[in-house]
């Protein structure tokens, strides 16, 4: 199957006629060709973009508003097919796509088509120099949005609705391995009324079609959601051309858990934290930190339930975990395995490919449990983006609160405690964009998302996506 790039409202091939392979990583095998744009197919999609700006940016409110409203509505009428396509592009198993990935992708339209309306600007008044300051929140124009390929559609959209709520029009690049919900949003689009240019979607590689993105001076702003590595060199490139940015980027998250939590719901929650999506969640607590009296227990107890978890393929009911989502990525976490006691670990439970019965060249690999002696050593310092966690004892607060704190990630956090002034101290002093208190990856997406440190700059959500998305202006009056 050929996907296209939808350019100013319709699908159009990439104009070099050059073609990528798209795997389905539950099979190991091609299963289809997206196009390998260039800087030309960026560069007439923003030229219909920027002739689309005018218009779309003086659209009302409520129409926008309404738009907004009918493509969630659209991607929940194709919530079967899109969930399908996600698991068969990214690994994932379905019933995961089905009941958060792409109810999520709906939910991000709803809410920003809500949030829209009620996003209103300052006025303040100075009765000393009888003046009158009030702030407009003026769209930038066209803006770029780039997204990974763990939750293809949910960051897409994440970036997408805010974008087009705000007024903008939009060149949005999804990742190459993970190209075709994105490629089927566009026809819900268009049914739903999106005035052609509004969204353009160009499919290529980082380095081309990303790259081309970066360096296009009519693209004023950049969202981007990745690696911490391309964050820096998107920085690098914008930086001379002063694009607003807005980096979303990796993590090392720490789970804390002291012996006074509620021990069943940690457990279980624990589980998910470490194996949702095979641990490819930026989110995903990767590094287990128990206080002593209870590490044993925990070891025995955590090790004997990951032990239950299914691997199979992502279409299959039961399967916990499916695929990863490429070769070159299960080659890349596996190395950590195959390193682990150089890298300062013992393995405790896991390690292995897992061989599916039917899909023996899928990328399918254990939940795998690590046991590290320090924070220094590299399992517990790099991003690994699989299904390992490392587990290690604490003693006390302080101890565990420095352990935390001790990488160069600042995402989130996760805290099990059921003492109050515990919990509110680690909540003001770990250095993370978000911490969980006795919950993981409970979202209000009114709340500000994003990381510290090398996690990002800037925030998603709620307002904070509305004011990422447009320039503030200030108008002053003097009256007599
Ligand atoms: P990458 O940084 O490799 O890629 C992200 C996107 O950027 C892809 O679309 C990619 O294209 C594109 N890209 C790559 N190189 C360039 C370039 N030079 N110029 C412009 N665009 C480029 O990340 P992954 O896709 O591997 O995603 C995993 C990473 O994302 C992890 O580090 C994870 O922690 C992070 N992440 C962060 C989140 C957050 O909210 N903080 C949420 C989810 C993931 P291509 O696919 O062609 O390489």
């Amino acid at each position: 199957m050929k996907i296209k790039n939808y350019i100013n409202g319709a699908y159009q091939k990439p104009l070099s006629n050059d073609w990528l392979d798209n795997y389905d990583p539950s099979v190991g095998e091609v299963y289809g060709q997206i196009p390998n744009s260039n800087s030309h197919d960026v560069e007439e999609a923003t030229a219909f973009a920027k002739a689309a700006f005018p218009a779309w940016s003086s659209t009302t409110l409520e129409e926008r508003s309404r738009i907004l409203l009918k493509i969630a509505e659209g991607i929940e009428a194709q919530l079967e097919k899109l969930a399908e396509a996600e698991s068969r592009d990214n690994g994932k198993p379905i019933s995961l796509a089905t009941t958060v990935d792409i109810p999520r992708a709906a939910s991000n339209f709803r809410f920003f088509a809500n949030a829209i309306t009620q996003f209103a600007s300052e006025s303040h008044e100075s009765t000393g120099t009888n003046t009158i300051n009030f702030t407009l929140r003026k769209p930038i124009g066209v803006v770029g949005c780039i997204s990974p390929w763990n939750l293809p559609l949910y960051l897409f959209t994440w970036k997408i609705a805010p974008a087009i709520a705000a007024g903008n029009c939009i060149i949005a690049k999804p990742s190459e391995v993970t190209p075709m919900t994105a490629y089927l949003l566009g026809e819900i689009c268009t049914n739903a009324g999106l005035p052609a240019g509004v969204l353009n979607i160009v499919h290529g590689l980082g380095n081309t079609t990303g790259k081309a993105i970066l360096e296009h001076p009519d693209i004023k702003a950049i969202s981007f959601t990745g690696g911490t590595k391309t964050g820096e060199h998107i920085a690098r490139t914008c930086a001379p051309m002063f694009k607003k940015l807005s980096l979303e980027l990796g993590g090392k998250n720490p789970n804390l858990i002291f012996a006074d939590c509620n021990y069943e719901e940690m457990l279980s929650t624990t589980l998910r934290s470490s194996f949702a999506n095979q641990g490819q969640i930026c989110l995903c607590g990767s590094r287990i930190f128990v206080e002593r009296s209870i590490y044993a227990k925990f070891k025995r107890d955590f090790i004997s339930r990951v032990e239950e978890l299914v691997v199979a393929h992502p279409a299959q009911e039961n399967a916990n975990l499916g695929a990863l989502v490429s070769k070159s990525h299960l080659e890349k976490v596996e190395d950590y395995i195959k390193h682990a006691e150089d890298y300062g670990g013992k393995i405790l439970s896991g390690g292995k490919r897992v061989n599916v019965d039917g899909y023996e060249k899928g990328y399918y690999l254990q939940p795998t449990v690590i046991e590290v002696s320090n924070n220094h050593c590299r399992l517990n310092q790099e991003e690994i983006f699989g299904p390992i966690v490392t587990i290690m004892p604490f003693d006390k607060d302080d101890e565990a609160l420095r352990l935390a704190n001790g990488t160069k990630y600042g995402l989130s956090a996760t805290v099990w405690t059921q003492n109050l002034d515990r919990a509110m101290r680690l909540g003001n002093t770990l250095e993370a964009g978000i911490v969980w208190i006795n919950t993981w990856m409970n979202r209000d997406l009114r709340t500000p998302f994003g990381g510290v440190k090398a996690s990002g700059v800037g925030r998603e959500g709620g307002f904070e996506a509305l004011r990422f998305f447009t320039e503030a202006k200030n108008v002053c009056i003097k009256y007599n």
